[in-house]
C-alpha cells in the first residue's frame, strides 16, 4: 500500500510511514494510491462470512503486502474480538451498533486495531512508543484500552477535569501498566493544545519517540470501513440489498470509511450525515462554499467540530467534485432541542434507549426516508453506548439504560490520574521523568 497526501498527489509514502506521521508535512490527510476493487463474487457472498473474515479480506486488499497475511490475520483478530449487531427497530429501520467493544464507542475499531498495526511495526525499532493523546471524552477510552498491554508502547492521555463522564473518565484512569492519564486543570482546548506543543518540541522529540494517536490515522480509517461490509452481509442474510447508512458524524472519519468501502464495491444505495449545529458539511453541500466556523458546544459533544479534519478526504474520494458528493452523501442538522426529541422518539417508539449521537443518526435517517421514500433499509449508525452520556439523557429515559457488565466493574477500580496544570514545562518534565 503507498498513500499520498490530498496536497501533493506526487507525494508517495508507505504504510508504515503513513502510521506513525499521522499526517504529511504539508499538512494535507494521506490517502491510498489505489482504491482497491474487491471481488464481486466475494461481495455477492459476502453474508456466508464472519466479521473477522470480511475484516481480514478488507484489510489485505488495501494493505497488500505492506505486512504479510499470517501477520494481519492475527492483528485482525486480535483487534476486531466484538460484535456489531444489526437490529431491526422496524421492518425498515435498523441499526448498527458499533458500542459492543471495550470503550463502549465505535473508536474501539480504530484505536484497537491501529494499536496493533503500530505495535507490529516498533518490533524491529528499539525505543518505546510514546502515544500523546488529548481528549474530551470518547477517544481517550478507545486509546486507553485499545494500546492497553501492547508491547514497546506506553500512552499518555490527557482529559479536562470534571468535563468528562464517570464511565468516560473510569475508562480513561483505571488501567495503569503502559497507560497514564493526566488530568488536566483546565479545557479540550488547553490538553490538545499541550500535545501538540509536544509534537513541535525538537528537544523533546530527540529524547523521546513520540506518535499520535490522531483520529485521522489512516490505520484508524481502515477498520471502520469493516462494520459497513458486515452490516451489509448482515442485511444480505436476511435477504435485504438496498440500504442507505446514516452516520452521526463529526470529524467525519466514520462516514469516510463508509464512503471508502463504497468504493471498493459495497453497494450502498446513499450516504446520510447527520451533525449537531457544527453544521460546516451541511452548509457546504448545500452551498459548495466551505466555510468553517469555530465548535459550539452541544449535547453530542464527540461531534463538536467546526472543521472536520476528515472531509478533504471525502472531498478527494470524489474527486472534489460537488455533483458527485450531492449524488452519494445528504446531510441533516439537529440543535439540542430536537435531539432530546430524538432520544424521546426512540425511547417511546421503541422502547430503545440511544445516546445523543446516535438519536442525531436516527433522526437524519427518517428525515432522508421521508423526502426520498423507497423499498430500502434506512440504517443508522449508533456510535456509543448511552451509559457514557448520562449528562445528555433525560433522567426518566436514562434511568432504562442497561449498563454493560465491564462498566460496572469499572466502577469499583481505583483511580489513577496525575493532576496537571496547563504548563507545558511541567507536562515536559513529567514525559521525560525529571
Ligand atoms: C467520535 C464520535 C463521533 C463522531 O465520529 P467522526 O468520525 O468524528 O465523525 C460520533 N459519535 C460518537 C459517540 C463519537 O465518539
Amino acid at each position: 500500500m503507498k498513500l499520498y497526501s490530498t496536497n501533493n498527489k506526487d507525494l508517495r509514502v508507505s504504510f508504515k510511514e503513513a502510521v506513525f506521521n499521522s499526517l504529511p508535512q504539508d499538512r494535507g490527510l494521506y490517502m491510498p494510491e489505489v482504491i482497491p476493487s474487491l471481488d464481486p463474487l466475494f461481495i455477492k457472498n459476502i453474508h456466508q462470512y464472519s466479521l473477522q473474515e470480511i475484516a481480514f479480506t478488507v484489510a489485505s486488499a488495501l494493505i497488500g503486502d505492506d505486512i504479510p497475511a499470517v501477520d494481519l490475520k492475527k492483528i485482525v483478530e486480535d483487534a476486531i474480538n466484538f460484535d456489531a449487531p444489526v437490529k431491526f427497530l422496524d421492518p425498515e429501520t435498523a441499526v448498527l451498533e458499533l458500542f459492543h467493544g471495550p470503550s463502549y464507542a465505535f473508536k474501539d475499531f480504530g484505536a484497537r486495531f491501529m494499536s496493533r498495526v503500530m505495535g507490529y511495526f516498533s518490533k524491529q525499532g528499539d525505543k518505546l512508543l510514546d502515544v500523546l493523546v488529548a481528549t474530551s471524552g470518547d477517544t481517550g477510552g478507545a486509546v486507553a484500552l485499545g494500546f492497553l498491554g501492547v508491547e514497546g508502547t506506553r500512552v499518555t492521555i490527557l482529559y479536562p477535569k470534571g468535563k468528562v463522564s464517570k464511565v468516560q473518565e473510569e475508562q480513561l484512569t483505571t488501567n495503569g501498566k503502559n497507560i497514564r492519564a493526566l488530568e488536566v486543570e483546565g479545557t479540550f482546548d488547553d490538553c490538545q493544545a499541550l500535545v501538540k506543543q509536544a509534537f513541535n518540541d525538537t528537544e523533546l522529540n530527540r529524547e523521546l519517540r513520540l506518535t499520535s494517536a490522531n483520529s485521522i490515522n489512516i490505520a484508524r480509517l481502515i477498520p471502520q470501513t469493516f462494520y459497513y461490509f458486515w452490516a451489509y452481509a448482515q442485511l444480505k442474510a436476511q435477504g435485504v440489498d438496498e440500504v442507505v447508512f446514516t452516520v452521526p458524524s463529526g470529524n467525519f472519519g466514520n462516514i469516510g470509511a463508509g464512503l471508502l468501502a463504497y468504493k471498493m464495491g459495497l453497494p450502498v444505495k446513499h450516504f446520510v450525515a447527520g451533525t449537531n449545529v457544527n453544521d460546516t458539511v451541511p452548509r457546504f453541500l448545500a452551498s459548495g462554499a466551505y466555510d468553517p466556523k469555530p465548535s459550539v458546544q452541544t449535547l453530542a459533544n464527540a461531534m463538536d467540530v467546526g472543521n472536520p479534519s476528515n472531509w478533504v478526504r471525502i472531498q478527494d474520494l470524489f474527486d472534489n467534485d460537488l455533483d458527485k458528493l450531492r449524488n452519494m452523501i445528504s446531510s441533516y442538522t439537529y440543535n439540542d432541542e430536537q435531539t432530546k426529541a430524538g432520544m424521546r422518539e426512540l425511547f417511546e417508539k421503541y422502547r430503545y434507549v440511544a445516546c445523543p449521537h446516535t438519536a442525531i443518526a436516527y433522526l437524519a435517517s427518517q428525515a432522508y426516508k421521508e423526502e426520498y421514500p423507497g423499498q430500502y433499509a434506512s440504517v443508522f449508525l449508533s456510535t456509543a453506548h448511552p451509559c457514557k452520556f448520562p449528562d445528555g439523557i433525560d433522567a426518566d429515559i436514562f434511568e432504562h439504560v442497561v449498563y454493560p457488565e465491564g462498566a460496572k466493574e469499572l466502577a469499583g477500580k481505583p483511580k489513577l490520574a496525575e493532576p496537571l496544570q496547563v504548563d507545558y514545562e511541567m507536562f515536559k518534565d513529567y514525559l521525560t521523568e525529571k
